[in-house]
């Protein structure tokens, strides 16, 4: 797998993918009157950033060239599907900004349709059922060099076959006595088109269907009908497809005539740096606690970006900047940033909150005073305004912008040193209160400059560094989570145990950061810049009394930069 951007037919970038140009010429040239694409998941697990770059693209190209794209539930698989998955889906697919009208299908509504044209096929003589059992069958199937063996059923007449599969769907067999299976050609080269299943017995509840049915349609076999009972023009699906569309392409021919009629394309998937995508995984991950949920803030599912606060405008240029391929990308995680920080600068407010607080006392400032600065909300945004933070002679600081004995080119407070506090005064540091039992500092203690009030002229004064702060009397205490990466490697699936290569440290949660009063009304979803420390957003636990907030990305240009400068 290469790790580039979007490589492929057509380079990401101005102008439209090898996908979008194949539909637009599609249109263009009448081959179809309209574009219809759908989003097909299957309700077994919850959708992630990979679901995402699916959904853009279906959703997307369809309302670019003025079609439309339907919602399908490819819930044909019952014992692995939850009523709770659909839920999820329908919010996921809605947040990510993607409307489907009232074209929301599911394949389980289509079971009898599907039953009917299999009976289609089996009067054609382009189906049989098979006696053979599960084992048998594969053994029957060759392999990639050796061509398959047909059974011994194959031979079994029209009216044998109808009989039989009628008395599958009546629930005369127990699972896995028969099946309906293709007749196409037991020697062909492409292993899907040996006489593959099309239906099988299951005594499985269906989350829509209940016990109606007993014999459940395989995908191979669903997928195409669905998409050409809705009208589907343009099946965009995986690579892992590509084998299957001549079966794809055998079904549609079947039956029909379609108009339109339907023709499957596939893409690249998604794979992205320090996470797994593969449901199963991220399952396993749930069920043995390395996260809390489906909606942990370190999980690539659309509930944990949601819920670690990366917006969905953010989700969707991502999606479009790495563009539609037909090759196989490891996209860096970092991209995936970038996108959130982007826009995440242009919407979000900017706060001060201290999150490993040290105390600071203005010596200079009288007790009691309270002084309110004005501080820009944000400054990409002048329509956003200014708001009131208040000032006071005990403030906290970070216990990072301090240091007694500063490495060189440390520009925040030392003893001694001039600082500017953000949108207040200048203030020089004039010493330290330590425990005189263990020498550990309590305090760090210094005088203002009244003249520097932010705002005027004396304020321009050149200091070298600009740290925040929040007055300890109006301080909001609060927890906040930072995260870090889930793995530790780029590829976690590629070693041995993907657990192995979990990351220890992917969270850290600081139990007493203080926020500015400001934050104190912020509602679960709220994002904000927390001046130079990242983004931020309210966590969905967070209470009036216990405010919690996720670090959604840091501002990790600021970051490089300052520690760039602490190494040099
Ligand atoms: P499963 O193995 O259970 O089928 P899946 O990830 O394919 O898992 P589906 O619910 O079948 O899940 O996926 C719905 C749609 O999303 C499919 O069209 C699928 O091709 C697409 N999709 C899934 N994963 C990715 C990915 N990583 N990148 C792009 N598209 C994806
Ligand atoms: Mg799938």
């Amino acid at each position: 797998m290469s790790r580039e951007e979007g490589s492929g037919e057509r380079p990401a970038g101005p102008g439209p993918d090898f996908v979008r140009a194949r539909a637009a010429s599609d249109l263009a040239s009448g081959k179809v009157r309209a574009v219809r694409t759908r989003f097909p998941p299957e309700p077994n697990g919850h959708l992630h950033v990979g679901h995402a770059k699916s959904i853009c693209l279906n959703f997307g190209l369809a309302a670019e060239l003025g079609g439309a794209c339907n919602l399908r539930f490819d819930d044909t698989n019952p014992s692995k599907e939850e009523v709770e998955y659909v839920e999820s889906i329908r919010r996921d697919v809605r947040w990510l900004g993607f409307d489907w009208g009232d074209r929301e299908f599911y394949a389980s509504d289509r079971f009898e349709r599907l039953y009917e044209d299999a009976v289609r096929l089996v009067r054609k003589g382009a189906a049989y059922v098979d006696s053979l059992s599960a084992d048998e069958i594969r053994a029957y199937r060759g392999t990639l060099t050796e061509p398959g063996r047909e059974s011994p059923h194959r031979g079994r007449g029209v009216e044998e076959n109808l009989d039989l599969f009628a008395r599958m769907r009546a629930g005369e067999f127990p699972d896995g006595a028969h099946v309906l299976r293709a007749r196409i050609d037991m020697a062909s080269p492409n292993i899907n088109l040996r006489d593959p299943t099309l239906y099988r017995i299951l005594r499985s509840h269906h989350h829509r269907t209940g016990d109606a049915w007993c014999i459940y349609p395989m995908y191979d076999y669903a997928h195409p009908l669905c998409d050409a009972y809705e009208g589907i023009t343009h099946s965009i699906c995986t690579l892992e497809f590509e084998d299957h569309r001549p079966l794809y392409d055998w079904v549609i021919g079947q039956l029909g005539p379609w108009e339109p009629r339907p023709e499957q394309i596939e893409f690249a998937r998604l794979n992205l740096t320090y996470t797994v995508m593969s449901k199963r995984k991220l399952l396993q991950l749930v069920r043995d606690g390395h996260v809390s949920g489906w909606d942990d803030p370190r999980m690539p599912t659309i509930g944990g970006l949601r819920r670690r606060g990366c917006p969905p405008a953010a989700i969707r240029d991502f999606c479009s900047r790495i563009g539609v391929s037909k090759k196989d990308a490891l996209i860096d995680a970092s991209l995936l940033e970038f996108s959130v920080r982007e826009e995440l600068n242009r919407t979000a407010p900017r706060a001060m909150a201290v999150i490993r607080p040290l105390k600071l006392v203005v010596e200079s400032f009288p007790e009691g005073a309270v002084e309110e600065m004005e501080a820009v909300n944000n400054p990409e945004d002048p329509s956003a305004g200014t708001r009131r933070v208040p000032f006071t002679r005990e403030l906290w600081i970070e216990q990072d912008d301090f240091r007694e004995d500063p490495p060189k080119k440390f520009f925040r407070l030392t003893p001694g040193a001039e600082v500017r506090l953000r949108y207040a005064y200048i203030v020089k540091c004039t010493g330290v209160t330590k425990d005189p039992a263990t020498g550990e500092i309590l305090e760090v203690r210094c005088t203002h400059d009244p003249e520097t009030r932010s705002g005027s002229p004396q304020a321009a004064r050149k200091v070298k560094g600009t740290i925040h702060w929040v007055s300890a009397a109006h301080a909001v205490g609060a927890e906040v989570r930072l995260y870090d990466r889930l793995f530790r490697s780029e590829r976690p699936e590629e070693s041995g145990s993907f657990l192995d290569d979990l990351n220890p440290l992917s969270l850290e949660v600081v139990p007493d950061a203080k926020l500015e009063p400001s934050l104190a009304g912020a509602k679960p979803g709220d994002s904000f810049q927390f001046e130079r420390l990242g983004y931020f957003c309210v966590d969905p636990d967070s209470t009036d009394a216990r405010p919690v907030f996720d670090r959604t990305v840091g501002l990790r240009d600021t970051w490089a930069k300052v520690e760039q400068a602490q190494k040099g």
